[in-house]
């Protein structure tokens, strides 16, 4: 229940004074629909009102002039504006009021009147002017005008110095509230207390009080972030304090691992001791295991779906596409069946007999692993003892999803599987639920991917090579990126790519996109993964797990488009085999300093985690959007670059409240849950939930 306290916060807009019908919606956009919303704006920058004499005006500046009405000059036209002369004993000004203004103002100015006026000046051909004063005041008002003005997001409407009306209204409502920092970090890091904060950000001393990297700023990013941590740490405790089934490492396992033709690399080794680690432990484990495409996990999860078998369950693997299921059928079915471990496939297309005699034979425990797509979390669907459910590409799934699957056992233990590496300073906003392990080790014997770029201009010779390279066995990717609002513009571009090289390269060119219905999709994928064609070119609907070992050439048309992390996963297709593979980022001229230096990376390097941090320091915190389309999430005040820090320290805080006070009963604890309130965490997180 929500604390009396926060009830000024979570009443709603129309409380304010001034927020009336029309208003309303549009404050709405800018802020939200509560008080609090109004509250956490954040003014992006200042305005300094400087008092002069008209002699001292510059061009483009901020000033405040006390100044006499001189005259007026009526529009001739309707297009034309008011001009009124104002003067001062140093010099002349023209203020200039366009549209309805009319004649109220010449009643509400008269010529001879003293006004303080605030605006921005102009030079302009007509002479020194001020377009719409932000303020025009007698003088005895001039105390309205600060000399120091936060600028506030505004809207079509509603101008920011409203906004910043609004803002200080919900200012004066904000109440103190109960500390909920540690003092002792409070101190340390000097921050201020709540309230103080608050009253900072809105009204800043000087641009310093801007910045991210301010006490009171980084002290409303720590609030932020430690009732995000909180929340996840209680959930993974939550979640440990459930009973699951204890599971051995099994000797079935370790036979399977033996008659691989390899052996596992390090970090496998890390991350198959992590899970067994919690797979015996008796709680319900949670663990995302994060690396590239190609890395090793889906072995990794068969040796814990070994284990789980020997020790009387089942386990499935679900995966986004039917042709990614098929291939980890394809890869863990051999090696299971060798030590009696019985595996399904089952994806949409079974039908009839077959899909029954497949459903008996997971409902009857004769089956111990089912892979397969969606299919698996119809309501047909019923296990034996479905122990353990391992998502492959998990960001596909949603949460519901994958809570169906788990439902179709008891306490369910999880492996998630992600090809998108996460940088190491975010992986706890993202994951702090789980358990992560990192595959940061490829297995041996690959050959890197030679990249390099080129411009759209060079695409004929790129196209030439690859008809050679195609002539003597090779397959290719060619990817088209999605660039245009409009899908349909995207694949027109595809598919007059795909004709042109079917021109020069001849009928073995394949085109799949997003408009393709899935069935018909992982028809054009299956017959490229079989060598029936040579090229394809995808939107990037490329599926990202699909392995394709003799595809050893990826071009990338308009590459700059692309992120860091999508591109090199798109480049993660080629460079399976043996066979040396190359990657060609076409881009279009000019480059941008920016995508200059990201296609650089990914030509230096093809380690999925040290790209991803590189591109987190490229990105700048700029980037908000591309940054929460890789889980991040949508926080008002805290910033993944700037506070990078404080994130840390949150999530050691929010571990030891959690273990000191699980309950949040003790002082500071009912303080946290007044801060839990004032965010009202409710991040739509892809594994949220995760349980
Ligand atoms: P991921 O699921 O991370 O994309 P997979 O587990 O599918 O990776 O492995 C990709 C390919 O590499 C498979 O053909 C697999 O058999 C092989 N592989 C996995 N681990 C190793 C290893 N340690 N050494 C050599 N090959 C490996
Ligand atoms: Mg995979």
């Amino acid at each position: 229940m929500r604390p009396e306290i926060l009830f000024p916060l979570f009443a709603p807009i129309t409380s304010l004074k001034g927020v009336g019908p029309r208003v309303a919606p549009l404050l709405e956009k800018v802020a939200g629909p509560i008080v609090r919303d109004v509250l956490w704006l954040k003014p992006h920058s200042l305005i300094r009102r400087t008092p002069a004499v008209l002699s001292a005006a510059r061009d483009g500046e901020t000033m405040t002039f006390e100044v006499a009405i001189h005259g007026y000059q009526a529009p001739r036209t309707k297009a034309q504006p008011w001009r009124v002369q104002v003067t001062d004993p140093t010099g002349f000004m023209t203020l200039v009021f366009f549209g309805r203004y009319g004649d109220q103002l010449a009643q509400r100015h008269p010529v001879g009147a003293r006004r303080i006026v605030s605006g921005k000046v102009e030079e302009s051909s007509f002479g020194r002017q001020m377009v719409h004063p932000d303020y025009i005041l007698p003088p005895e008002k001039a105390g309205e005008i600060p000399e120091l003005e936060a600028v506030y997001p505004a809207t079509e409407g509603l101008p920011a110095r409203r906004v910043r009306g609004f803002v200080l209204e919900a200012l004066e409502r904000a109440p103190e509230l109960p500390e909920w920092q540690d003092p002792a970090f409070l101190r340390q890091e000097q921050f201020p207390a709540w309230r103080a904060a608050m009253e900072r950000l809105h009204n800043p001393q000087s641009e310093a009080d801007l910045s991210l990297l301010s006490p009171h700023r980084r002290r409303l990013a720590f609030d932020e972030l430690l009732a995000h941590q909180l929340a996840m740490a209680q959930r993974k405790a939550a979640r440990r304090r459930e009973p699951a089934a204890r599971v051995a490492a099994s000797e079935t396992a370790e036979k399977i691992r033996a008659d691989l033709p390899f052996r596992f690399t390090g970090a496998q080794e890390r991350a198959l001791a992590e899970i067994r680690a919690d797979l015996s432990a008796g709680e319900r484990m949670s663990r995302l295991v994060q690396g590239d495409v190609g890395s090793g996990k889906t072995v990794v999860a068969m040796c814990a779906m070994a284990d789980v078998a020997a020790s009387g369950g089942q386990s499935a693997l679900m995966a986004p596409t039917e042709i990614l299921a098929r291939q980890h059928y394809e890869t863990i079915s051999g090696p299971l069946a060798a030590h009696g471990v019985g595996t399904v496939l089952l994806t949409g297309r079974d039908k009839g007999a077959a899909r029954r005699e497949k459903l008996a034979a997971l409902a009857s425990g004769e089956a111990r692993v089912a892979v397969g797509t969606h299919a698996l979390f119809q309501d047909e669907v019923a296990f034996q003892k479905l122990q353990l459910v391992v998502i492959d590409e998990q960001h596909r799934f949603g949460v519901a999803e994958r809570q169906r699957l788990q439902a179709k056992g008891e306490a369910t233990h999880l492996i998630a599987m992600s090809a998108t590496p996460i940088p190491r300073t975010l992986e706890l906003t993202v994951y702090g639920d789980l358990d992560v392990s990192r595959i940061d080790e490829k297995p041996p014997g690959r050959t890197p991917v030679a990249t390099r770029a080129a411009p759209m201009t060079r695409a004929h010779e790129v196209e030439a090579r690859l008809r050679e390279a195609v002539q003597g066995g090779a397959q290719a990717f060619w990817i088209c990126p999605l660039v245009s609002e409009s899908e349909a513009t995207d694949l027109a571009a595809a598919e007059r790519r795909a004709a042109e090289l079917t021109e020069r390269i001849g009928p073995s060119v394949g085109l799949v996109h997003g408009r393709l219905p899935p069935a018909a999709k992982d028809a054009v994928m299956a017959e490229f993964a079989e060598g029936r064609l040579s090229v394809l070119v995808a939107t990037t609907v490329v599926e990202v797990g699909v392995n394709v070992p003799n595809a050893t050439i990826m071009v990338i048309e308009q590459a700059e488009r692309f992120g860091l992390a999508q591109l090199h996963q798109l480049r993660g297709r080629v460079g399976r085999g043996r066979r040396e593979s190359a990657c060609v980022l076409l881009y279009d001229p000019p480059l941008s300093e920016t995508a200059q230096q990201r296609l650089d990376i990914l030509r230096r390097t093809d380690d999925g985690f040290v790209i991803a941090e590189k591109d987190l320091e490229l990105r700048g915190g700029g980037d908000a959007l591309g940054l929460r389309q890789s889980g991040f999430p949508d926080y008002a005040f805290a910033d993944p670059i700037a506070h990078r820090d404080l994130i840390a320290a949150a999530g050691d805080d929010a571990r030891l409240i959690v273990m000191r006070d699980p309950e949040l009963a003790g002082e500071r604890g009912k303080a946290l849950q007044v801060l839990q309130e004032l965010f009202d965490w409710k991040a739509n997180l892809g594994l949220r939930d995760a349980g």
